[in-house]
């Protein structure tokens, strides 16, 4: 099948080349800073700042000088380069929102920039690298080992403690994210949290001391008591809500006889691949939907459709 809606997926499309070899190098970082062509990101809390351009667009870069005017950082981070030069990130009050919005800066979530499309893909994706980024930074201003207050280093991808010497990396949490089929049915459910209509891939956060293919057949399991045999993995997303990585994959079911899980869980059903086709082009006759193009839930449930 194919579709109108550019089939891109989200968060996924950054081409920065990170330098991680070289985020303690202070020269090589002063360069990139004094580079005319610097452009850098800005965050107030977790939104971002986006500035408008001339011709009604929005663009997620800003240059350092007039970042420099936006507020104070209490934390900024080198991205990497792109084609153009380096890119940066600041983090700035999340009180300055507001009053950057009546400047006429864009000034919205990470999720509706990212489905209205108000930046470029490539753009949606170095925002939600540096989203997830200060999202652990906000949340990780003290030392996990003894406490003190901990200081960004190594450009913004490291916190050290002056007290013991800790080194704290960023955390990215992995999310098993799956469509059971069996036959020629996929496995959909809906959340409590979901709009009326929506129905999605199950989901869940991974373990310690579990593999994939495990944590795949639990979640499944616990949530729609559905057993699950062989684990393919398909493909994988970023997601800066607050740092997830969500790993794709299509299960096996060994049968169809369905539990929910009603914490977890309001409603789970069989579809028919036809269904999900209907589902995906907007015209199931319950009108049931499913999440938009830039989620990987869509493109697990298309993967499977088009068979591919
Ligand atoms: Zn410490």
């Amino acid at each position: 099948m194919s579709s109108a809606i550019p089939l891109i997926l989200g968060y996924a499309q950054s081409s920065l080349d990170r330098h991680s070899e070289r985020r303690d190098d202070d020269a090589f970082l002063a360069t990139m800073r004094a580079d005319a062509e610097a452009r850098t990101v800005v965050f107030a809390g977790e939104t971002p700042v986006l500035k408008r351009r001339p011709d009604g667009a929005s663009s997620a870069y800003h240059s350092l000088e007039r970042a420099a005017t936006l507020g104070e950082p209490t934390e900024t981070a080198f991205l990497g380069t792109d084609e153009h030069g380096p890119i940066f990130a600041a983090l700035i009050d999340a009180a300055h929102a507001e009053p950057l919005k009546a400047q006429g800066y864009g000034v919205a979530d990470m999720r509706t920039v990212a489905v209205q499309g108000f930046v470029t893909p490539e753009e949606t994706s170095v925002l939600g690298a540096a989203k997830a980024l200060f999202s652990w930074h906000i949340t990780h201003r003290f030392c996990a080992k003894c406490g003190a207050p901990s200081r960004l280093s190594h450009a913004g991808w490291r916190r050290d403690c002056p007290a013991c010497n800790a080194q704290h990396f960023p955390r990215t949490d992995p999310v098993v994210i799956m469509l059971a089929t069996i036959g020629d049915r996929c496995l959909l459910g809906r959340s409590p949290r979901f709009a009326q209509p929506m129905y999605s891939c199950l989901a869940g956060f991974m373990e310690p001391g579990e593999t994939i293919e495990q944590a795949v057949r639990r979640e499944t399991l616990e949530e729609t008591g559905i057993a699950c045999g062989r684990v393919h993995y398909i493909l994988s997303q970023p997601w800066p809500f607050p740092m997830s990585l969500m790993i794709g994959c299509i299960a096996e079911a060994e049968h169809d006889r369905i539990t929910i899980d009603p914490v977890e869980i309001a409603d789970a059903r069989w579809f028919t691949r036809e269904q999900a086709v209907a589902i995906i082009e907007g015209r199931h006759p319950e009108g049931i939907t499913c999440p938009p193009t830039i989620a990987i839930a869509h493109h697990l449930l298309r993967a499977w459709v088009d068979k591919t």
